[in-house]
């Protein structure tokens, strides 16, 4: 099994370079902002009480995404892996996740980081919001994910670097450069089971 995390500011192309990875290593897709806006598009209530987070740029509560999570996961054990997108968030989810890894003998293998500068990241946000039609792709609501991502998401690099399993990829290029520098990082795991601590 082939367990990835890819992790990144929002705008940083984690959604892109998922489908990519995906499609390369044949694994199943994760991420928690395709379940809580799928929730809202099928106008449940719980769609409605994400909603109101992500509306305001907030992160929506753990014990939400993690319900949801282990409900989707749960579905896909028997994949020849998984890509986490977009989660974990938090350091709560972080260790939960593990847990539930744990259990079912599974850990994750690699945390790719994908790096872009902050300027950049307004910019490819306040782009995307011509035409993704995305409710949270305004500029006060993207400089407050963004915010939030450097309080309560960051934190996350040193949990994972403690474990010995990020690789930073700067993410500044074309998406199909960028996809090789994530292509050679999980081959050169693959093969060697050694982590590259940073791909420029
Ligand atoms: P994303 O598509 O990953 O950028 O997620 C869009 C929004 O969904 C975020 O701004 C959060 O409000 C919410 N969300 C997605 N994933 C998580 C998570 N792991 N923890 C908390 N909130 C999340």
């Amino acid at each position: 099994m082939l367990n990835i995390i890819i992790f990144g500011p929002p705008g940083s192309g984690k959604g892109t370079q998922s489908a990519k990875i995906v499609e390369k290593y044949n694994l199943v897709h994760l991420s928690t902002g395709d379940l809580m806006r799928e929730e809202i598009a099928r106008d449940t209530p719980l769609g409605w009480e994400v909603k109101k987070y992500i509306d305001k740029g907030m992160l929506v509560p753990d014990e939400i995404i993690m319900r949801e999570l282990y409900e989707k996961a749960s579905e896909h054990l028997d994949a020849p892996g998984l890509i986490f997108d977009g989660f974990p968030r938090t350091i709560v989810q972080a260790e939960m996740l593990d847990q539930m890894l744990e259990k079912h003998k599974m850990p994750i293998d690699v945390v790719l980081s994908v790096d872009v500068s902050e300027e950049e990241l307004f910019q490819r946000l306040m782009g995307r919001a011509e035409d993704s039609g995305r409710s949270d792709d305004t500029a006060e609501i993207v400089l407050h994910r963004i915010e939030v991502y450097k309080e309560q998401t960051l934190p996350l690099i040193e949990f994972y670097q403690k474990q010995g399993k990020i690789v930073s990829i700067n993410g500044m290029s074309p998406v199909e450069e960028v996809f090789g520098k994530i292509t050679t990082a999980v081959d050169t795991y693959l093969e060697t089971r050694e982590i590259i601590p940073a791909i420029e």
